[in-house]
């Protein structure tokens, strides 16, 4: 595959994606079909991996996540992407192109796209983690309407939580704001919950309780109360997995109280031929907009590499050097004869 060598098991493409989740995968995709060389990096652990079924994505609703990942990855390789399992561990940019490491092996790229997500880190509540993505969700557009009418539990991270149970109010006017002790709402707050018929619960919690199918059933309260619900809605602190990116240097931003690799409309970050996207970069992406950001962004890279053959054309010492896809001037390398050398 690429061209390996028994010295430096080095792959050469035109861009490697370290990520397969849906962004990633969206722009192998776009890239492909333009004719790069493309290989995709993954460890496996997309963030919705503990839903079994995903909403809200067109044409998908319902699917479960991984069939997705499957159906986009076959087609990835129906154009010939490659694939590599497991964590790309570090990144360096050269004058020769971007090389990245994975599992004892090398990928030399003209580009990198980093689309690794991000790692959700929940409230520390007995039997809440074990119903991450059934009974505890975050996302209403994901999860509200299955929940629609039932009693739905808000559990606070932060005194913003108050309103994620606003918003909750939209599919059901059954709905338990848990102060959790860090989600104390304000005087303005309070009267804004109230007048919406949200009941505020200020009692520390125990535990989630199940039932004998592991279906949830409730809040536990300390002393034994438990408060009925059919759902738990909270807000995890979202950990973007962009050490590759923070390695290399890459700018950051402040956003939503936290700091994020700065990517421009296109998702260029600082560093020159490292771009981003997906919610490594914005926490909003849900899969409908990390599809639509990965094709966006895969043609802007594209664009990129082409005047950069352009300019190899004119001038052959500047012949880029990692990936030789059909279309750049280093000689015409189709992604199958890549794959068979
Ligand atoms: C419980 C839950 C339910 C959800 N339900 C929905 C829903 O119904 N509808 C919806 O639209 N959205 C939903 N979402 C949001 C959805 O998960 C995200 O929008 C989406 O996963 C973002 O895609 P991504 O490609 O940016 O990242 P991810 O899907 O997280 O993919 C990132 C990939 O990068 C890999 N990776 C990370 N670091 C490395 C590394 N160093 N080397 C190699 N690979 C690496 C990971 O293993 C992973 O496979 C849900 C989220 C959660 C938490």
């Amino acid at each position: 595959m690429g061209n390996d060598t028994a010295e430096t098991h080095m792959t050469d493409v035109d861009i490697a994606i370290v990520g397969g989740g849906p962004a990633g995968l969206s722009a192998a995709l776009a890239l492909v079909r333009a004719r790069r060389s493309v290989i995709v990096i993954d460890g496996g652990q997309p963030r919705n991996r503990f839903a079994p079924h995903m909403h809200g994505v067109l044409g998908h609703d319902g699917l479960p996540p991984a069939e997705l990942l499957r159906l986009g990855r076959a087609e990835v390789e129906g154009y010939g992407g490659m694939f590599i399992s497991g964590e790309a561990t570090t990144a360096s940019v050269g004058r020769d192109g971007i090389r990245v490491a994975v599992e004892g092996r090398a990928v030399r790229a003209r580009r990198l796209l980093v689309a690794t997500g991000l790692r959700d880190e929940l409230p520390d509540i007995d039997g809440l983690r074990e119903q991450w993505g059934r009974g505890v969700v975050v996302c209403p557009y994901c999860d509200g309407w299955e929940r629609r009418n039932g009693v739905i539990g808000i559990v606070a991270t932060s005194p913003q939580s108050v309103e994620q149970a606003q918003l909750l109010r939209q599919w059901s006017d059954r709905i338990v704001y848990f102060v959790n002790g860090v989600g104390d709402p304000d005087d303005e707050a309070t009267r804004r919950l109230l007048a919406r018929g949200i009941r505020i619960e200020r009692r520390a919690i125990a535990r989630i309780r199940t039932d004998r199918d592991d279906r949830l059933t409730g809040v536990e309260l300390v002393g034994g109360s438990v408060v009925e619900v059919g759902a738990v809605f909270t807000g995890p602190t979202m950990h973007p997995r962009d050490e590759l990116l923070l390695a290399l240097g890459a700018a950051t931003t402040e956003a939503r109280g936290m700091r994020w690799v700065a990517v421009d409309a296109d998702g260029r970050t600082s560093i020159p031929g490292v771009w981003a996207v997906g919610n490594v970069v914005d926490p909003r992406a849900n899969v409908p907009v990390s599809l639509g950001a990965g094709a966006l962004i895969a043609g802007a890279i594209n664009a990129g590499l082409v005047d950069e053959d352009v300019a190899a054309a004119l001038d052959p010492a500047r012949e880029p050097q990692a990936g030789r896809s059909p279309g750049s001037s280093g000689g015409s390398l189709s992604v199958k004869e890549a794959r068979s050398n």
